[in-house]
C-alpha cells in the first residue's frame, strides 16, 4: 500500500522543491512527448499547486477545471494529480488553453491563461519552429527526417520554456469558486443485449429491461480530439 502512495510522494516533492524538470520528466513520460505546451501545463500546475498550499491524492480534494483538451492539460493532470480517471479533473470545452485549479476546503482558486500573443512570441523566439509545426503537425505530410527534426526543436523548447519567466506566458488570477459536486457514485446493472455490466444512469430501458447506449443505438456524449460532441452506434 505505502509503496502506491511514493510515487504521487516524489512528485509533491518535486512541487515543494521547484523541480519544474522533474516534473517535466513525469509529464513527458504520461505524455509521450515533450513540447512547449506541456511544459506550461507543468509550470501552471506547479504554480498553482503552491499557491493554494494544496495537496492531491486524486481524492478530488483539489480539483482542475481545464478549458482545453491539448498537450497543457496533460501537464496539469501529472501535476495537479487531477486526472481524467479520478474525476477530479473537470472539462470546459472551450478550447482555450487554461485552467483553474481549486481547493475543495475553500473554493480558493487560481486561473492560469496563456497570454493572447505567446503562441506568436514562441515561433519567433524559435523560428526553425513554425515550418516544421506547419509541415508535420498541420498538414501531417512530414518525412522521418521532418520528424526527426521536429522532436528535437520540440525539446529544446520545451526545456527553455521551463526557464521562461511564467507571467510572460501565462496570465494569473486569483478567484474563490464554487466547486461542482463529488463525483456521485452509481451501481451498475447489466445489460441484457451484451451482457456487459453499465452504470445505472446510463443505461436506457427497453421494454422495461436495461440496455446500453451502445446496444440502443441511442447518442451519447463524444470526447475526441474535436471536443465534446455526440456519438452513436449504428
Ligand atoms: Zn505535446
Ligand atoms: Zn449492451
Amino acid at each position: 500500500m505505502h509503496e502506491f502512495a511514493a510515487a504521487r510522494k516524489a512528485i509533491e516533492a518535486m512541487i515543494q522543491g521547484d523541480d519544474l524538470e522533474g516534473l517535466l520528466r513525469q509529464a513527458e513520460a504520461v505524455h509521450g512527448h515533450l513540447c512547449p505546451f506541456v511544459s506550461l501545463g507543468v509550470k501552471a500546475g506547479h504554480y498553482a499547486m503552491k499557491h493554494l498550499s494544496a495537496t492531491s491524492t486524486g481524492m478530488e480534494e483539489v480539483v482542475a477545471i481545464v478549458e482545453c483538451n491539448n498537450c497543457f492539460t496533460d501537464g496539469i493532470q501529472v501535476v495537479t494529480g487531477c486526472t481524467f480517471g479520478n474525476n477530479a479533473l473537470i472539462f470546459k470545452d472551450w478550447g482555450k488553453t487554461a485552467v483553474t485549479v481549486a481547493r475543495r476546503s475553500d473554493g480558493r482558486a487560481v486561473r492560469l491563461a496563456v497570454r493572447p500573443d505567446y503562441r506568436q512570441r514562441l515561433f519567433e523566439k524559435y523560428p526553425a519552429a513554425g515550418p516544421l509545426f506547419e509541415k508535420v503537425v498541420v498538414q501531417r505530410q512530414a518525412s522521418p527526417e521532418d520528424l526527426h527534426r521536429f522532436h528535437h526543436v520540440w525539446e529544446g523548447m520545451a526545456k527553455r520554456e521551463l526557464a521562461a519567466p511564467l507571467e510572460e506566458q501565462l496570465t494569473i488570477t486569483e478567484l474563490t469558486i464554487r466547486v461542482p459536486e463529488y463525483a456521485r457514485i452509481y451501481a451498475s446493472v447489466i445489460c441484457q443485449r451484451c451482457g456487459e455490466a453499465v452504470m445505472e444512469p446510463k443505461a436506457r430501458l427497453k421494454d422495461g429491461r436495461p440496455i446500453c447506449l451502445a446496444c440502443a443505438g441511442e447518442e451519447y456524449g463524444l470526447l475526441t480530439g474535436q471536443g465534446i460532441g455526440c456519438g452513436r452506434e449504428r
